[in-house]
Formats: C-alpha cells, structure tokens, sequence
C-alpha cells in the first residue's frame, strides 16, 4: 500500500489502515520533510457542526453551496458535513487538544461565508498542531514505513491499472520504484503555479500532473481559489504570509489607505463575505486606486496577540504593529478547488489509484471553497478511502516490468529551470489571475507550448530531475487551468472572466 504525500490527507489514511489492517505494509512518502506541506499551514481551523443549538447541518450545508455557487455536488456535500463532528472526535480521541472556552466546551470561530461560529481550531495554527499529532499517531505503527525526501516522478502503470510509483531518493540521488496494489496520491495543491501564492514549495501540483501522464481525469482547473488578505510586503515574491480570515471574523475591517471601508459597496456581509466576492473586491480597489493593496484594520481587537500569536508574531517580525498600524494585504493564489475527480470513496478514473485532499476535486467545494471546509473534507476523505481498502483482499502484484524515466548524464545548469518556473508563474498570475480573459488565456497557452517545446527537447540527468519534473508539473497544471478556464462560459464562485460577463 503506498500513499504519496504526509499532509493531513495522506496522514490519517495511514493511520486508519494501520490500525484496521496491521497485516498491510504500507509505505508513506514525501518530497520534502514531513512537516513540510499545506497542512502544517493551516492558521483558522476545520469546519465542522460541534453545537447543535446554535447551528446544524442543515446550515452548514447551505452555507457550503452557496459559496460553490452552484457547482457542488449536493451528494457530496451532504456526506462530509454530516461526518464533520465525527471526524474531529476521532482527532481529539487521538491526542489532538482544539482550543476551548471557559465552559470547557470547544471554542468555534467564525469565519467568511459561515452563517454560524463552527471552525475548531488551535490558536491560529491548527495545521501544525494537527501535524504534530498525525505524525506521532502514525509512528505507533510497526507496519507504517515513512520516506521523506522521496520525490515521485510518475506512476507505474500495468495493463491500465495503477501499481506503484517511481521515485527519487533526494538523499542518495538514485531511481528506484516502489511497487504496491494500491496507491493513493495525497499531494497537495498548486499555489505555485502562481507568482504569488499562500503556499509553500511543495505545492506544485505534482500529483495532478503525474495523475494527468498515466490518463486520470482531472477537472474544474478553472477554479483556483485566491485569498483576499495575504500580507503585502513591497516587491516580495513568491510565498506570502497568510493573515486568515479567522481575523475578520473577530472584527477586523478591510480598509483602504485613507482608512475608508470599501467592502460594503461589494458585498452587504462587508468585511465577512465569501473569499471569491473579497478578493474581487479588493482587486478592482486596487485599479481604481491605482495601489498594490489594501489594508485590514485589527487596532480594535484587543486580545489580538492572545487569539492570532503566530500572525502578531509574523506581522511585528514584518516591522508591521497590528495593534497600533493597518496591515498592508493583497490577494494571493491559495487552494486549488478542481483536480484529479474522484468519487465518494475517493476512487479515481485509473483503476487501484486513488486520490485524497487539496490534489482530488470532490464536488465538495464546486467553484468556491468555504473557509476551513478543506482540513475537513481531507479527513473525510481519507476516512472514506480506508473504508473501501480495509475489506479489499492486498493480492501480491504480478510482476510489473516498471519504466524508469530516461537519462542523461549531461547537466543543464540549475538557473535554466529556474528562469523556465518564473516565466510559468509570471504568465499564470498575468493572465489567469482573479479577473480573466479569453484573449489572454490563449496567448498565455501559447507562451506555455514555447516553454514546453523548450524542455521537451532536454533530457535530464540524475542531478537536475528534480528541478526538471517541478518545471514538467507546473507546465501541465498551468496548462490544464488555462485550457479549463477558456472553456467555461458562465461565471461561478470564483471565477471570472470579463467574456462571461453578458452571459451570466
Ligand atoms: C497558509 C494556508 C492556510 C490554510 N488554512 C486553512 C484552514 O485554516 N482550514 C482549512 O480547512 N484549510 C486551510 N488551508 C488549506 C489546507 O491547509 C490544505 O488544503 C490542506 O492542508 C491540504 O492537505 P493535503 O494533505 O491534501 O496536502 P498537503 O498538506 O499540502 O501535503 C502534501 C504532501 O504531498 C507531498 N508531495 C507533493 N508532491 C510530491 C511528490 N512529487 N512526491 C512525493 N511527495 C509529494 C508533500 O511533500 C506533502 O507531504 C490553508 C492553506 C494554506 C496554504
């Protein structure tokens, strides 16, 4: 059994097989190190219904379509909702201690597009804190063998079934293959496909691109969701400190430099509408004003530095005092909401290949993702995935002759690839941005062909694969987001694009 990434996702999956099947060998890898993926920076929490008089379900629900704006899948809404209380009890069962009121009971925030307080979380850095605990979880298990630093290059497909994975050892710099029955890809998302994004660097959407080579359905592209408030700091690019809505939803107000609010001419939830509506907002303030960004108001909150520490602590590092200055913010590419399309018990289009977390598209999150509903649909997905692999018979493989990617042993020099990612993500944050065009949607595909006309004609050596796989992913989903974005013709949570306008 081999899972392919250690966020939340791939995390959980391996704990429950473990612990239902202590027969299985089961192998967990990561690119980087374990600690190292979207996960571990979640800041505002999961949303899930833990107080039953001041919410329910039912609101959770409506509140989850209403920011997909349609393109949910209402069957697959209604299950993850209705397992959210579960699953975070199973998380608490397991170590994890969420925040509390002085009633002891769980203390819920409110965040954007949430008609109820309902995110469980642990200060403003549930990510880590839930990481923490997976990983200790997962290392009880005798059967569970951890690879960190393992790059997956591609799958290893046998009679078009799904056996394994090739792999780079970044310690020993060698090839190798990892065969298994089962493979679930639990790779995380593509921020940085974008120049900038809230994500960090391994988000590049490897495993959309790998399930994309070995024939895989991937879908809604299109819908890359951009947060409105990461931290704006003058000529920065690349990764963006992300000032989360979980602020806003304690009373911090967007406000331009003269300390004018603004959102209330966008949105009558104002400050507290949903991510794609604040974001706009915001972006068209930014033309209007001809400013690189806005700013959130937080000087009201008093227990700022109690309630948000890791962001007082990154703000005041920044020369930036929430308590006594605005903070300058800007929007930012943050989730991906389509992916590799799966089912309800995360089975992809390729037979024995599974897809959970941020890479898979669900029908969870249609064309907007609801604040802190991506932590929960990870666990509920890793939960459904194990349940359809528990009672399956692990037959041993037949052998698989798997195909190594060719080499070279000529090196290209590291600076090539580098050029090649910033031109992907220059093109990608110029052209398919929060508002988009046709016009400019087709001469960023084509800019795209140039620069992969350029790396087909390189073969690499053992040295820069790496470099040149992370260039390959990043070509293949920039191009799924702007094949995907030209063929949508109505606009949806939060895509946009100004030739949709007279048909919506
Ligand atoms: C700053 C920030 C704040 C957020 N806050 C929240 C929040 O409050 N609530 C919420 O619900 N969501 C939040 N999100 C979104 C959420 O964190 C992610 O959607 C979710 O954690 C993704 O989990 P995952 O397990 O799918 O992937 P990740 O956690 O990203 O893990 C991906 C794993 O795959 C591995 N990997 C990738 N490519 C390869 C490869 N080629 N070979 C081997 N391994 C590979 C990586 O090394 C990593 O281990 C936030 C995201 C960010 C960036």
């Amino acid at each position: 059994m081999l899972i392919i990434g250690s966020g939340v996702a791939g995390l959980t999956l391996a704990i429950k097989l473990a612990k239902a099947r202590p027969d299985l060998r089961i192998t967990i890898t990561s690119k980087s190190n374990f600690s190292d993926s979207n996960s571990s920076l979640a800041q505002g929490g999961v949303a899930a219904v833990m107080n039953a008089v001041e919410d329910s379900v039912q609101r959770h629900l409506e509140d989850t379509l209403k920011a997909g704006d349609g393109w949910c899948k209402p069957d697959v809404v209604n299950a993850v909702i209705n397992q959210g209380a579960a699953r975070i009890h199973e998380l608490i069962s397991w170590g994890w201690e969420p925040d509390t009121a002085p009633s002891r009971k769980l203390d819920l925030a409110r965040e954007g597009g949430h008609s109820a307080s309902r995110v469980v979380h642990s200060k403003d850095q549930t990510g880590q804190s839930l990481i923490s605990v997976l990983l200790k979880v997962v290392s009880d298990f005798p059967n569970v063998t951890k690879l960190n630093n393992w790059f997956s290059v591609d799958l290893l497909m046998h009679e078009k079934q799904c056996v394994g994975a090739s792999f780079l050892n970044l310690y020993s710099q060698e090839l190798s293959t990892i065969s298994a029955i089962y493979t679930v890809l639990a790779t995380g998302g593509a921020g940085q496909v974008y120049a900038l994004t809230t994500n960090p660097d391994v988000a590049s959407g490897d495993g959309i691109a790998i399930a994309q080579r070995a024939g895989a359905n991937i879908s809604f592209m299109e819908f890359v969701q951009f947060h409105p408030t990461a931290l704006y700091i003058k000529g920065q690019k690349g990764k963006a400190f992300l000032i989360s809505e979980a602020v806003r939803g304690h009373g911090a107000e967007l406000k331009l430099a003269n300390e004018e609010t603004f959102m209330h001419r966008y949105d009558e939830r104002g400050s507290l509408a949903p991510r794609d509506v604040v974001a706009r907002a915001i972006s068209q303030e930014k033309l209007r004003t001809k400013t690189p960004n806005v700013f959130l108001d937080c000087r009201e909150i008093q227990d700022f530095e109690t309630v948000f520490p890791h962001i007082y602590q990154q703000c005041l590092a920044h020369g930036i005092n929430p308590k006594t200055e605005m903070i300058p913010v800007a929007p930012a590419a943050h989730y991906m909401c389509g992916g590799i399309a799966t089912d309800l018990q995360a089975r992809t289009s390729i037979h024995h290949l599974f897809a959970i977390g941020e890479c898979a598209y669900t029908g969870l999150h249609g064309a907007n993702r609801l604040a802190s509903n991506s932590l929960l649909e990870n666990l509920v997905f890793a939960h459904n995935c194990a349940e359809d692999l528990i009672p399956q018979k692990f037959e041993e493989l037949k052998s698989t002759n798997p195909r190594l990617p060719i080499l070279s042993k000529a090196d290209v020099p590291a600076e090539f690839y580098q050029v090649i990612q910033k031109e992907i993500q220059q093109i990608m944050s110029a052209n398919a941005g929060i508002v988009r065009r046709n016009i400019e949607l087709k001469n960023a595909l084509k800019e795209m062909t140039t620069l992969e006309n350029t790396l087909l004609e390189i073969t690499p050596s053992l040295t820069t694969m790496q470099l040149h796989f992370r260039c390959k992913n990043l070509l293949a989903v920039a191009q799924l987001i702007l094949q995907q974005s030209l063929l949508r013709e109505q606009n949806a949570g939060g895509f946009y694009k100004i030739d949709n306008i007279k048909k919506k």
